[in-house]
């Protein structure tokens, strides 16, 4: 049997029918009778499962009994044209070797239409369901098209550190590391435990954010992005927060907030676009499964032009609208997603760029508009999600930054190599965060954050 070479069910199915083939894959159904079985065959290459045919003249019952839902095997035969419609070739089988058994009395995946809250409780054998397969291989293709879409425009991909020792983005509450004993802290003579003796002889924390870090290399490089594992201990159970997610964080030199919203416009659509032109096969099964309107929402995101609106105009709008918001909105309030949604959803019915909110409500970074009450933040506000994207121009005058830090009452000393590039060589330049997830709720139709990562991590939940 191992004379031949696998071939993957994706490239099977788009195969001519008359050659020896070897399949490998894992059993998803299994029907028939006495004369004849068919064993619908999956390997994750593709939604599609190919259809392989047992004459039972050839198999003895007892072969073919453990070959079950889940059973994992090995095929040698012919691939032929198919007599049925549903597919245009099939497998002939000729030898079966049978890898793993999956006991039908244990096997939690014997039926289809699970609720995604019971594929939750088993995050280890949910990639093997069609609609995780199908998430999985859209965020690969998002994740490879990131790095497309950026290699193609000259950036440059900087790793920045997931360990930091400043806490000053104040993105969120954050995940402290530490290699100190926990039973038995050293103290300093005023009783404060002493980070002198812990491992990096400071206080450490998961990264919330590579930006700051991020704009060093556009300081340098230009143009640059991060993409990486980001943590925040935020202790909100949302459908759209994780306490472990994955941002895309590109900097850019020279670039002031036009610029940098006129990229971050043309950077989710390429990627929307790349998801229609590249996975139209899992996007077909997720817009027939979970939302007939997926497709459709897609196209006309790449389709139209996103609203670009202030702030102030927003809330002008929410106020004058006469719906009853759970959290009442004013000019200086946080938006809410309810706020957000309503904006895009009902109002504009398409992507929005709010800009110039509050100073109050955002990052000491941001650069401070001549009215003394704004700053320069933009953020893509998407249907059915929210905010999607967070970002700014920054501040590049040293004076000023140095101010809003002090407004702020914010500890400067850990900042002193942040505020070297605006001592050194200073810029306009501007950037933003795009949450990798909150992407994917929005081109796999997924409603829950935790059903686009392959693990996801949420208060009281990191088993697997
Ligand atoms: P939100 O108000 O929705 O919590 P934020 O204002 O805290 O978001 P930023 O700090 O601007 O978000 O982060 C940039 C992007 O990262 C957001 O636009 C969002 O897409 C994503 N993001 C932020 N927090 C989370 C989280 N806990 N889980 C998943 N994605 C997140
Ligand atoms: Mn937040």
């Amino acid at each position: 049997m191992e004379t031949l070479v696998r071939v993957k069910v994706a490239e099977l199915l788009k195969s001519k029918p008359g050659k020896e083939i070897l399949v490998k894959g894992w059993v998803r159904t299994k029907r028939g009778n006495k004369n004849i079985s068919f064993v619908a065959l999956n390997d994750g290459s593709t939604i599609n499962n190919i259809q392989v045919v047992f004459d039972m003249n050839l198999f003895s019952e007892d072969a073919l009994k453990p070959v079950t839902t889940g059973a994992c095997i090995a095929v040698k035969g012919e691939l032929v044209e198919s007599p049925g419609s549903a597919q245009a070739v099939e497998i002939s089988a000729k030898e079966l070797l049978l890898y793993g058994t999956a006991d039908p009395e244990t096997y939690p995946l014997q039926k289809k239409g699970h609720s995604m809250e019971f594929l939750r409780e088993i995050g280890h054998l949910r990639p093997r369901t069609n609609t995780f397969g199908a998430v999985f291989r859209i965020r690969h293709a998002m994740a490879f098209a990131i790095h497309k879409y950026f290699n193609d425009k000259g950036f440059v991909y900087l790793h920045t550190p997931v360990i930091t020792a400043s806490d000053a983005e104040g993105a969120g509450a954050m995940f402290q590391v530490t290699t100190l004993d926990l039973n038995n802290l050293p103290r300093t003579e005023d009783n404060h435990i002493d980070y002198q003796e812990d491992f990096f002889g400071r206080a450490a924390n998961l990264t919330v954010s590579g930006q700051l870090e991020g704009e060093l290399g556009a300081m340098a490089l230009g143009e640059i992005y991060t993409f990486g594992p980001t943590f925040r201990a935020e202790n909100s159970n949302t459908p759209r927060h994780l306490a472990e997610f994955w941002m895309i964080e590109p900097e850019m030199a020279f670039y002031e907030i036009k610029e940098n919203m006129d990229l971050a416009e043309d950077f989710v659509k390429y990627l929307v676009k790349y998801a229609l032109d590249n996975c139209a096969d899992d996007l077909k099964f997720l817009n027939d499964m979970f939302d007939k309107e997926l497709i459709g929402r897609l196209e006309s995101v790449i389709n139209t032009e996103f609203i670009r609106l202030s702030y102030t105009d927003g809330v002008d709008i929410l106020m004058k609208s006469g719906q009853k918001f759970e959290y009442p909105v004013s000019w200086g309030t946080d938006l809410q997603s309810e706020h957000e949604r309503y904006l895009v959803e009902q109002h504009f019915k398409k992507p929005v760029i709010l800009t110039d909110y509050p100073k109050d409500i955002k990052a000491f970074y941001m650069k401070q508009n001549e009215d003394g009450k704004t700053v320069r933040a933009m953020d893509v506000l998407f249907p059915k999600i929210g905010e999607i994207i967070g970002g700014s121009q920054r501040e590049e005058s040293l004076e000023k930054l140095q101010q809003r830090i002090e407004e702020l009452g914010m500890e400067s000393s850990g900042l002193w190599w942040y505020l070297d590039t605006r001592r050194f060589g200073s810029a306009p330049h501007s950037g933003f965060g795009l949450g990798f997830e909150r992407l994917l709720l929005f081109v796999t139709g997924m409603s829950n954050i935790r059903d686009v990562i392959p693990f996801p991590r949420t208060p009281k939940n990191a088993e697997f």
